[in-house]
C-alpha cells in the first residue's frame, strides 16, 4: 500500500517520501481514507504509532483545494494537551505541508498572547492549541469559529487527565454544529467515550 493509494495527491505524498516514509503504517491505512471520505473518526492509537500523520495528512489534503480564509477565522482545530505536543504537531503540519500554500500556527499558554493575536488577524487555515489558551483567545474576541471545518482532540484520555474537559466543553459549545471530529486517545476509558458522545457524530472506529 502506498500513500497514494489512500487518497492523498501528489504535493503531500511528495512530502511524505522526503520524509523517507515507504509505506503508511497501520492507522494511517485505516484513518486517511476515513477523513478524506469526511466521516468523524474515533481512534485508539499509541504515540509511535505515525497517529500524528494520520490526521495531518488527510486534513492538509481537504483544506489544499479552495482556500478562503477570512480574518480572525481558523478552519482547522488540533486541540492537545501540552506546549510540547503543540509544537511537535505543528511541525509535523509544516513539514508534510511544505508543498502546499496553508497557514498553520501554534496557540499555547505561558507566552506572550500578542504575537499569537497577530498572527491570527488574517486568519489561520491550521490551528494547533492547548484547551485553556484558546478559550483565552476567544473570550478576547482574537478569534472566530465560524469557519471552522475540523476538529481534532489529540491525546484526549491525557487532556481528561490534566483536568481540561470543562475547557473542552467551553469550546465545543462554541463551534458551528456542521463539522468533522476526530478523537484520538491512548485508552478508551469511561471517560473518553464520554467526551467522544459530545464531541462526535458517527464515527468510524479505528483501534490499532
Ligand atoms: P507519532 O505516532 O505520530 O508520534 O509518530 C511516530 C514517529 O513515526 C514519528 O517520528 C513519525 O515521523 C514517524 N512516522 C510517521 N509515519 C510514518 C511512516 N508511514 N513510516 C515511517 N515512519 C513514520
Amino acid at each position: 500500500m502506498t500513500f497514494s493509494t489512500l487518497g492523498l495527491s501528489a504535493p503531500i505524498t511528495q512530502a511524505v517520501n522526503e520524509k523517507g516514509y515507504s509505506s503508511p503504517t497501520a492507522i494511517q491505512q485505516k484513518a486517511i481514507p476515513a477523513v478524506l471520505a469526511g466521516r468523524d473518526l474515533l481512534a485508539t492509537a499509541q504515540t509511535g504509532s505515525g497517529k500524528t500523520a494520520s490526521f495531518v495528512l488527510p486534513i492538509l489534503e481537504l483544506l489544499s483545494g479552495e482556500r478562503k480564509l477570512r480574518g480572525k477565522r481558523i478552519r482547522a482545530l488540533i486541540l492537545v494537551p501540552t506546549r510540547e505536543l503543540a509544537m511537535q504537531v505543528e511541525a509535523n503540519i509544516s513539514d508534510y505541508g511544505k508543498h502546499l500554500n496553508l497557514r498553520s500556527m501554534v496557540m499555547v499558554g505561558g507566552v506572550d498572547a500578542e504575537p499569537q493575536k497577530h498572527g491570527l488577524i488574517y486568519g489561520v487555515d491550521i490551528l494547533v492549541a492547548t484547551p485553556g489558551r484558546l478559550l483565552d483567545m476567544a473570550h478576547q474576541r482574537a478569534l472566530y469559529f465560524d469557519e471552522l471545518e475540523l476538529l481534532v482532540l489529540d491525546e484526549a484520555d491525557r487532556m481528561l487527565d490534566m483536568g481540561f474537559i470543562a475547557d473542552i466543553n467551553k469550546i465545543i459549545e462554541r463551534l458551528p454544529e456542521q463539522r468533522q471530529n476526530l478523537l484520538f486517545s491512548a485508552t478508551l476509558s469511561r471517560q473518553v467515550r464520554s467526551l467522544a458522545k459530545t464531541a462526535i457524530n458517527k464515527p468510524v472506529e479505528v483501534s490499532i
